[in-house]
């Protein structure tokens, strides 16, 4: 056996597998340079998906001749300093880049040129690197829009290395993500003046913002992510220990088929993170279909030396120090956010409504916005009538039979007359035994009358496991599940806090468990895949999660099976009992599954169905 030095750019390449693994990850490193480098306009032109060319210029501080053939060296950058004993600190990061690793990639794997102004300098340089060779710098011509700055070109991206070009989607799947990567970046920084063109048309084009923090960025984001977007979302800004969760939740009712609407900035960097997709999963859980997502625009931030972000040579995924403190700050704040939207639910479902009623009508949103439930009405403990409602066992667990009587006796207390004014209104009349109509002082109300019961259902059943009321069923053979020495030990150190989530484990020798009782709500469980899914919880995250989840999963399931059914006549208290139980539980204005439980069209609008505006 010989071991060799591998050739630099063997190594260029190699490195170039990970770091450029296609068009749209090249023009992520150059434009975070850009950013690096301080430019406030930042300008990507693009052919053929990325393939023919890639052209990022910038006004930043640009390179000087000097230092050109250092920038396309490997592990070399002008972001980290080497303290007194020669060591780096890799956790205070403030630039976008440390690694040195994408211009040398880049050259290895494609044609690249630098052209370059360097602030304060008067004369322009340019240095060429193609496959991996390097050429001498040399004087150029600067024609740039800026006093100083650089463009970087790469031509034919892969050419040295053609299997790669085989992994290639079209170039129009190549362009998309393109488009996708500068646009994260445009959100992060509305600042900075973007604009990107494929061969030769303008895709989009941003200007900078004066106030990013506020207003500049609310601009920035409904300039991205669409007109829909403001009006369906909720602002959020909240402060745990160091760190800060702002930026804006989308109402349940605006869900996606895709995660792709989730952006997520960790200290002004785009990243994919597991903890925090998985957190925003878990504050929407129960709003929302399994194969639904929300749309949403998070940014946290915390001081450089509480996240690593030297995890992935991408740098899209991060490590927190304290990864509980985080996935708690985003789920309280965004379930704290969902939970204040009461039952405000999206507008473009009615708007949608209206298209179909009148194809050229302009939709207007015009769901009306409520404070929370409880500035509405102080919260009721009330339910549906049951006499009406298909009981099942556990349907009737949930709901005390007394509660029934107050919810017939506020309604009624209540002259139907000022019922009107309460936000939901007065139940005028029930049709095709599914929808309540009611009227409101300026409109009328439209609710689904399952889809509200559902909601209100599962709402209880939730209240009823926050408060421990979580019963178990012991095993009648006591299940032992093997598990890592290391995970059974985890595992038996919650032991406490799992019982009370009704599930009663003990140490059963070294990497064993022995499971006596599970939660009862659960039915027969598979306590070795259970088991298993808490280990990853706790190893990742320091909590029981799948627990929480499967439980409120099945309340889920058993609110929907225990609800008053679609197609069941109702009575006028018992229709103004819902809408006044609706007015005062959180969540109320979208089922489980989050579509919306209820619409409203104001006069106004309907005056304008009718041509009477
Ligand atoms: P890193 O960004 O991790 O430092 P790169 O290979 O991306 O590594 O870039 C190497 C160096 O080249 C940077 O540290 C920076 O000094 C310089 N550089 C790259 N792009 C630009 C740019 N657009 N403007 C100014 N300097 C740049
Ligand atoms: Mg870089």
């Amino acid at each position: 056996m010989t071991i060799r030095r591998l050739p630099p750019e063997a190594v260029n390449r190699i490195a170039a597998g990970e770091v450029i693994e296609r068009p749209a990850a090249a023009v992520k490193e150059l434009v975070e340079n850009a950013l690096d480098a301080g430019a406030k306009r930042i300008v990507v032109r693009i052919e053929r998906g990325g393939l023919g060319l890639i052209s990022i210029e910038d006004d930043g501080s640009g390179i000087s001749r000097e230092e050109l053939p250092l920038a396309v060296e490997r592990h070399a950058t002008s972001k980290l300093t080497a303290g007194i004993g020669g060591d780096v600190d890799l956790l205070n990061i403030h630039t976008m880049g440390f690694r040195g690793e994408a211009l040398p990639s880049i050259g290895a794997v494609a044609r690249l040129s630098i052209l370059s102004r360097a602030r304060g300098a008067d004369d322009a340089w340019t240095l060429e690197v193609e496959g991996g060779a390097l050429h001498p710098p040399r004087p150029a011509a600067w024609a740039a829009l800026s006093a100083h700055g650089t463009r970087v070109d790469v031509r034919d991206l892969f050419f040295a290395t053609p299997a790669r070009l085989k992994f290639m989607k079209s170039e129009r799947a190549e362009m998309m993500a393109v488009s996708e990567v500068v646009k994260r970046l445009a959100m992060a920084r509305p600042d900075v003046a973007f604009s990107l063109e494929h061969d030769g048309r303008v895709t989009f084009r941003y200007g900078a913002e004066a106030d990013p923090e506020n207003e500049g960025r609310r601009t920035r984001l409904a300039a991205i992510l669409g007109a829909d977007f403001a009006p369906n979302c909720i602002a959020l800004d909240q402060v745990r220990a160091d760190v800060r969760l702002s930026g804006f939740a989308g109402l349940p009712t605006f869900h996606r088929g895709t995660r792709e609407h989730q952006h997520l900035f960790v200290n002004g960097r785009p990243v994919k993170d597991k903890l925090i997709v998985g957190a925003v999963r878990a504050a929407y859980q129960d709003l929302l279909a399994r194969d639904r997502h929300p749309v949403a625009a998070l940014f946290l931030d915390l001081p450089p030396g509480d996240v690593d972000v030297n995890v992935h040579p991408a740098k899209t995924e991060v490590r927190f120090r304290d990864a509980t403190l985080v996935r708690g700050l985003i789920v309280g704040a965004l379930s704290h956010a969902l939970a204040g939207a009461g039952h405000r639910a999206s507008t473009t479902t009615s708007a949608t409504i209206f298209s179909a009623a009148r194809p050229h009508y302009t939709p207007q949103p015009m769901l009306r916005v409520w404070g929370t439930a409880e500035e509405a009405l102080a919260p009721g403990d009330f339910v549906m009538p049951s006499g009406r409602v298909e009981t099942q066992p556990s349907f009737a667990e949930a709901i005390a039979p007394a509660d029934l009587e107050s919810a017939i006796a506020l309604a009624t207390a209540h002259d139907p007359e000022d019922a009107r004014f309460f936000p939901l209104g007065a139940a005028r009349a029930q049709i095709h035994e599914t929808y309540i109509v009611a009227q409101t002082e300026d409109g009328i109300v439209i609710v689904d009358q399952h889809a509200a019961h559902e909601r209100l259902v599962y709402e209880r059943m939730k209240q009823m496991l926050a408060s421990g009321g979580v019963r178990r069923q012991a095993l009648l053979i006591p299940e032992v599940v093997e598990l890592d020495p290391a995970e059974a030990e985890a595992l038996t150190a919650r032991a406490e806090e799992l019982a009370q989530l009704g599930l009663v484990i003990e140490p059963f020798g070294a990497g064993a468990i022995l499971v006596r009782e599970t939660p009862a709500l659960l039915g027969h469980i598979d306590a070795a895949g259970l088991l298993k899914d808490l280990v990853d919880d706790v190893a990742e995250l320091g909590e029981a999660h799948a627990l929480k989840e499967r439980l409120e999963e099945v309340c889920s399931s058993m609110a929907c099976r225990g609800s008053v059914r679609a197609g069941r006549r109702l009575t006028g208290d018992e229709m103004n009992a819902l809408l006044r139980q609706m007015e005062a539980t959180p969540f109320s204005g979208q089922c489980n599954h989050g579509r919306p439980t209820y619409v409203e069209l104001k006069l106004a609008d309907i005056e304008k169905l009718f041509g009477r505006r």
